[in-house]
């Protein structure tokens, strides 16, 4: 059910719409947001064959401790989870149709000087779990990717009984910062059972170098993790299209491909959404910036169809370099007709480098019990 499959996360408001573009063999969706159970329920029941699980936002609200690492936000106020409490938050979900359970897991912010305690709490935690059918979630800084925390979390996820969900928390883009790229790419290579969660066109890259499956954000706060705002109300602005070009292997602003090709031809997209149309016709109606999200949702798993027919290991690396390479030849070959700078962002520069090797395992591990929805 985890393996090689790419979700999208995507607000329950949502979820309806996106729908009809998921492929039921190599896809699903993960709800967030209020009605996320309803909504769970209601596709499962119309949808039986699509694969729909719930991220519940914990880490979006709470910071873990040793003492609580999962705890929920209830209609009587946040409620920390004991075990008995953790089992009948994952019953939930499974009695609401999820094909299978998350755990509730609170924001692990970076360890404090080589303290790994609050992150061997949620992995002592979920090991007391006995069930076969929950992912555990792990919302980290992205400060665990660097060389001197990369060797802890390496371990404890893969002392983890149940496959693990990462997420990497920063402002802005956690790949963007120093080693995050490299030590993602190593741990990707050195947790067999590794999911990356609530991201971006890192899915691809970590999918590429061994995680198991991954979940793309639809909007851009679900493409990174956040730290935790116990009071945040939501922020009111009005949305603006994104859409996913993907020539460039990039997000893009419609407002930013408008100002490119103002005086040539823009680029048309083959989707079935967008039927051979420009990619800078989308306006900020409400109804144009979902018909950019459904066009960024088809892009992915048209990506990821290329990505899944390619067997893992080498080839599927290969293929992924060949993207890289195609992308930056079109960023020049955007560059040159449209006469402006189209810089090669970072994190497609970072990709473009050798993969480091995986971690070397420290000492004997207990032989894990490969039970787990995988
Ligand atoms: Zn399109």
């Amino acid at each position: 059910m985890l393996r090689d499959r790419l979700l999208i996360m995507v607000n329950d408001q949502l979820a309806i719409d996106v729908l009809p573009y998921i492929p039921v063999r190599t896809g699903g969706l993960v709800l967030t947001g209020a009605a996320a159970p309803v909504r769970c329920r209601e596709i499962r029941n119309a949808r039986p064959e699509t694969t729909v699980v719930m991220d519940q936002g914990s880490h979006t609200q709470q910071i873990a401790t040793t003492d609580a690492p999962f705890g929920l936000k209830t209609n009587y106020g946040w409620r920390d989870l004991d075990l008995a409490g953790l089992n009948e938050i994952l019953d939930g979900q499974r009695d609401n149709k999820a094909s299978y359970a998350v755990t509730p897991t609170c924001f692990i912010p970076a360890d404090q000087v080589g303290d790994a305690s609050v992150l061997k709490a949620v992995i002592r935690q979920a090991n007391h779990l006995r069930r076969g059918d929950t992912v555990v979630l792990l919302p980290c800084s992205w400060r665990w990717l660097r060389r001197s925390s990369l060797p802890d979390l390496a371990e404890q996820i893969r002392s983890c009984r149940h496959p693990v969900a990462l997420i990497m928390q920063a402002d802005g883009d956690p790949l963007e910062r120093d080693q995050a790229s490299e030590g993602l790419r190593q741990l990707c290579r050195s947790c067999p059972r590794l999911v990356l969660w609530r991201t971006d066109l890192a899915a691809f890259d970590a999918m590429a170098h061994g995680a198991l499956g991954a979940a793309v954000g639809a909007s851009a706060v679900l493409r990174h993790g956040v730290a935790p705002r116990p009071d945040s109300g939501g922020g009111g602005h009005k949305p603006f299209p994104v859409v996913l070009v993907r020539r460039l292997l990039r997000y893009h602003r419609v407002a930013t491909l408008q100002d490119w090709f103002a005086h040539v031809d823009p680029w048309t997209c083959d989707c079935a959404v967008c039927a051979g149309a420009a990619l800078t016709r989308f306006t900020d109606s409400d109804a144009d910036v979902l018909r950019a999200l459904l066009h960024t949702v088809c892009e992915l798993y048209s990506l990821h169809e290329e990505l899944d027919a390619t067997l893992p290991g080498d080839d599927r690396i290969g293929w992924w370099r060949q993207q890289l390479t195609d992308a930056r030849e079109y960023h020049r070959l955007l560059s040159s007709q449209t006469d402006t700078e189209v810089s090669f962002p970072k994190v497609l520069q970072a990709w473009r480098r050798w993969s480091p090797p995986a971690l070397p395992t420290r000492g004997k591990h207990r032989t894990q019990d490969h039970s787990g929805p995988s």
